[in-house]
């Protein structure tokens, strides 16, 4: 079968890999039917050391169901699941308190790397296969499938930056970063009900997507700029909730600009930073609280999926390209060119 696997920075080849095959009674084998580049591979896109490749890539895939191990209780050969990007066993402490990128089991972990393949590939083994994959009540070749693969990363994302920040009716919100994950962020807190929605980002084919998914604003301007003119739209307060969906030190400075006190900065863009202002001036003094991390997506898949099914919501807009197994490599430097929104891919 065929796998995508990243050597090194820039450096993403699809190759011959042996077949995916079932190791553990609690496994499940899936023939992926759609899989996507995600904002979070173009970090390592960018960085990644030779000696830390070979790695298998993609943590996002739809696909069916071909053989399962003996210990599987929920799901059969022929079933069409959705999976998401951290695996889990959705029984342990954390799992049942909806923190499934905690889980303790020593399978738990992450798509990819030394010890799991990865979803941009033609097939994959599943391991904790009844508490990671989700059956989806559609065709295999259904019109729904591009948002349905959004359950698997970025629509849960965006929906658990807006629950880490307490969005509700009453809140307003900016969200920093226009990305498939901060575009989500705008559709899961207007779903949510936020009052006002200010999307921060300056690719407009992005923020004219943010608007038709619920932004209210948007601002362009960055740095001091871009916090002067989020303070005219909200009376010079700043926003109650403030996604950080981008991951650098300028985004949460930024962050700090536009929350008001008592607000929360709601982290969903992977820090490339470890030090960051977090003392008097910057957040004790106003009252400002910190959130945010790896979301449970497997927690939210249940309770998002009827609102992709009736069409109430289309995360699936995200996804502003296509390709087969052969253009991930270039479907890779289009997206870290900004030329893709988000890559679906058809094995
Ligand atoms: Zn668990």
């Amino acid at each position: 079968m065929r796998a995508t696997l990243m050597y090194g920075a820039g450096d993403v080849r699809v190759e011959q890999v042996p077949d995916s095959v079932i190791a553990l009674p609690t496994d499940a084998l899936v023939r992926i039917t759609a899989s996507c580049i995600c904002g979070t591979d173009l970090w390592r896109y960018g960085s990644m050391k030779p000696e830390e490749g070979p790695a298998r890539m993609g943590h996002e895939f739809i696909g069916v169901v071909e053989d399962t191990g003996s210990q599987v209780a929920r799901l059969k050969r022929g079933d069409l699941v959705v999976a998401p990007f951290a695996i889990a066993d959705n029984t342990c402490q954390f799992c049942r308190e909806g923190l499934h990128t905690s889980c303790t089991h020593p399978q738990a972990g992450f798509w990819g790397g030394p010890s799991s393949e990865g979803g941009q590939a033609e097939a994959i083994r599943v391991p904790l296969a009844d508490g990671n994959l989700v059956r989806l009540p559609v065709e295999a070749d259904s019109a729904l499938l591009p948002s349905l693969l959004t359950l698997s990363d970025v629509f849960g994302t965006g929906h658990h930056a807006a629950v880490a920040g307490g969005v509700n009716p009453s809140t307003r919100v900016t969200v920093i970063g226009d990305g498939a994950v901060g575009l989500l962020a705008v559709l899961a807190a207007r779903r949510l009900g936020a009052e006002q929605i200010i999307l921060m980002g300056r690719h407009r084919a992005r923020t004219g997507l943010g608007r038709e998914f619920g932004a209210t604003d948007v601002v362009a301007a960055r740095g001091g700029e871009g916090i002067e003119a989020v303070r005219e739209l909200t009376g010079g307060h700043g926003t109650h909730v403030v996604v950080e969906a981008v991951g650098t030190r300028p985004a949460y400075r930024q962050a700090l600009g536009v929350v008001r006190s008592g607000g929360v900065i709601s982290r969903v863009g992977v820090p490339q930073y470890e030090d960051a202002p977090i003392g008097f001036g910057s957040l004790f003094r106003r009252s400002i609280r910190l959130a945010g991390g790896p979301a449970p997506v497997r927690a939210y898949i249940e309770e998002l999926m009827p609102d992709v099914l009736d069409g109430t919501v289309e995360p699936g807009k995200v996804f502003d390209a296509a390709t087969g197994l052969d253009g991930v490599p270039s479907g890779y430097q289009d997206m870290a060119d900004r030329r893709s929104l988000k890559v679906l891919i058809k094995p």
